[in-house]
């Protein structure tokens, strides 16, 4: 999943200081997953700027609204009406269905909400790690399934480097070492002699090194979806 965290308070105040209507617009998928932007998470927060006006001048009416997802025309179209009618628009989606919603509806004023971060698993309850930087390329069948482009601090593809140190990583003391890991698990699965196999060399020009990605399938390819001008309402109010 896209795992994100909410910026602070006063830096989301900061951005809606000028604006008198305020939208705070939940995401109902990746980031109520990580607690980060879901219908509860736009609850707390349109609260919490609401007491924040108070305390100030007063002259801001924050409301909230979530929807499935942000990252999607057809369920953002069930926003039109909230977001035509703020004059910001607090986005609790990751930076893709932040960005959609200005594709959709460019005369909308957004500022994020959150901070997205990567993509992540939930190792237990409370901690979410990167695993994928989207690479475009994916080696894992090489690395026994564990991905030295997100977990090796440098993406290494032959590592480990020299600062592994007791299966730490030499970045931080606070982080396995990918490369000990992949090493351990070939060497459990006793194949670690495959680690002396050549490959081509990864192609990096999938990922962002290449510029902005773009998939195109021609066996789906059709006209996207028209602007409505008002949809099903979402949850929350
Ligand atoms: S190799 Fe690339 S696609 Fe595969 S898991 Fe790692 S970053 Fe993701
Ligand atoms: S110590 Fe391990 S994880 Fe850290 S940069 Fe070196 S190979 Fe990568």
């Amino acid at each position: 999943m896209i795992v994100a965290e909410q910026k602070p308070l006063d830096e989301i105040m900061q951005s809606v200081s000028e604006d008198k209507n305020v939208l705070v617009l939940g995401c109902g998928t990746c980031v109520t997953v990580c607690f980060a932007g879901g219908e509860k998470e736009a609850e707390i927060l349109a609260a919490s700027m609401r007491m924040r006006s108070e305390m100030s001048d007063g002259g801001c009416t924050v409301d909230h609204l979530t929807i499935q997802r942000q990252c999607e025309w057809e369920y953002l179209d069930s926003a039109a009406d909230a977001i035509k009618g703020a004059d910001k628009v607090v986005s609790l989606a990751c930076g893709i269905g932040a960005q959609a919603i200005i594709e959709r509806f460019p005369e909308a004023q957004m500022v994020p909400g959150l901070n997205t971060r990567f993509y992540g698993l939930p190792t237990k309850q409370g901690v979410w790690e990167e695993r994928c930087g989207g690479c475009g390329d994916c080696v894992l069948e090489y690395t026994d399934g564990i991905c030295p482009v997100s977990r090796c601090s440098k993406s290494l593809l032959n590592g480990p480097c020299g600062g592994s140190h007791d299966g730490l990583c030499e970045v931080s003391d606070e982080m396995e070492c990918a490369w000990h890991l992949i090493v351990e698990r070939m060497e459990k699965l006793g194949h670690l002699d495959r680690l002396e196999e050549m490959h081509e060399p990864k192609n990096w020009s999938a990922a962002r090194d290449g510029g902005p990605g773009k998939i195109v399938r021609e066996d789906l390819l059709r006209e996207p979806p028209g602007e409505v001008d008002e949809g099903e309402e979402g949850t929350g109010s």
